[in-house]
């Protein structure tokens, strides 16, 4: 008897997830889709969507362009942006360096661009210089969009967008900037106007609190032009039908309203914490999980300190474990999910997604509990010293900020 009851997994309190999107949904979205049906085609509609393009705009920063909402994941919102803006053979520069940004690659050659692609070992980052040397050597001006995985949720490497826009300007480029910021934007600094990015993509599932099923494409006035002599096929993702339909709140096809309240119910949890607070509420987090890493001997995928990203860490695990077997512990005997290894990466790295509805303790318990599964997994490390290095570490940081409120 004594023995089962020891044995027995806990099946009480919550599971933990600690995966790169979906993410926790905070309870007050949760709440705003719990609303009845209502009609889409009602004169009305406009109050509820019309105020949630112009909140989506300054999320990306943006005054000039606009956004659009596509009731799909990210992958829709890639499909989108390349559809609506290239032909079929037109030539784009990509670079691929984890499993979100090798799908970006797979996706444009499918659908019929001629990529010009810079293949980096996983870890890296997008290759600012190269982009430049190419751009430079492009004198024909045969490059039509350059691509930049903002945020490379595979590998846990943020790349210098800002780099990239000051690469094209420097030999006067006319190409088309597009960013996946599918895991950036809403939790790490983005700004589609400064950064004169043409095309962004996000998804309702990571930074935007809420659950997996739409995606937003940021639109430059420039890429909206480009839609014009755009040769390749669109119909469901066309951007001239959304915004016909758009200019009044309504939508091509039935939108998920659901979504929309919980898309409201996100952005007025993200404006009321201020962007700039969120922003700094992610390093500060990150930063933590990474004190954690380092102080169990481990070292992340993203080969520099730099390229470190503040919505997910990939964590290498030492050569004798596999990465699968710490997942599987994990959840089966600690209900915490952690981010796979994917493609390559599968058993050699785990990850820790903070980014979204989290607060420290998370991410002390994200720490815990793989502590816990790395050592049972055959890792070793010494349990404890990934939670005190990042307890350490938020207590140091969140007195500056305790002060501050204290004066107010
Ligand atoms: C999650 C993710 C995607 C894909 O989004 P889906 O919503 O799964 O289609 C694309 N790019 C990045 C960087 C991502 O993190």
């Amino acid at each position: 008897m004594t023995d089962t009851v020891a044995t027995a997994v806990v099946k009480s309190g919550m599971t933990h997830l600690f995966i790169p999107g979906p993410t926790n949904v905070p309870e007050p979205v949760r709440r705003a889709m719990n609303v009845p049906m209502q009609d889409m085609r009602a004169a009305d509609f406009g109050a509820l969507t019309l105020p949630l393009f112009a909140d989506l705009a300054k999320v990306f920063k943006t005054s000039r362009g606009r956004v659009f909402m596509f009731p799909s994941s990210g992958t829709g919102a890639w499909e989108a942006g390349i559809t609506n803006t290239l032909s079929p053979g037109d030539r784009v520069l990509m670079s691929r360096f984890g499993q979100f940004s090798h799908l970006w690659v797979d996706m444009a050659e499918r659908l019929g661009l001629e990529v010009e692609c810079i293949d980096l070992p996983w870890g890296a980052g997008v290759p600012v210089d190269t982009y430049a040397e190419r751009l430079t050597a492009d004198r024909e001006g045969r490059i039509k969009a350059v691509f930049v995985t903002h945020n490379e949720t595979a590998t846990g490497v943020t790349s210098d967008l800002a780099g990239v826009r000051a690469a094209l300007d420097a030999c006067g480029h006319e190409a088309l900037l597009f960013a996946d910021g599918v895991s950036s934007i809403a939790s790490i600094d983005f700004r589609m106007d400064d950064w004169g990015v043409d095309l962004a993509i996000a998804g309702s599932q990571k930074g935007f609190l809420m659950p997996a099923g739409l995606s937003f494409v940021g639109v430059s006035e420039k890429a909206l032009r480009a839609r014009k002599t755009a040769g390749l096929s669109r119909c469901y993702f066309d951007f001239d039908d959304m915004a016909r339909m758009n200019a009044d709140g309504f939508f091509p096809y039935t939108p998920p309203t659901q979504m929309f309240h919980g898309l409201r119910a996100a952005l007025d949890l993200l404006f009321a914490e201020g962007l700039d607070n969120v922003f700094a509420r992610h390093r500060r987090l990150a930063e933590g999980v990474r004190r954690g890493v380092f102080a169990w001997g481990l070292d992340l995928c993203a080969r520099k300190p730099d390229l470190y990203s503040d919505t997910v860490s990939a964590i290498r695990v030492p050569e004798a474990i596999d990465a699968r077997e710490v997942i599987r512990i994990g959840y089966e005997r600690y209900r915490t999910s952690f981010g796979s290894g994917l493609s390559q990466l599968a058993g050699k790295v785990f990850r820790i997604g903070h980014l979204g509805d989290l607060n420290e303790v998370s991410c002390l318990a994200a720490l815990a509990s793989a502590e816990m599964a790395l050592c049972d997994a055959g890792a070793e490390i010494e349990p404890g010293a990934g939670v005190a290095a990042a307890q350490s570490w938020y207590r140091q940081s969140i007195l500056p900020q305790a002060q501050a409120v204290a004066a107010e």
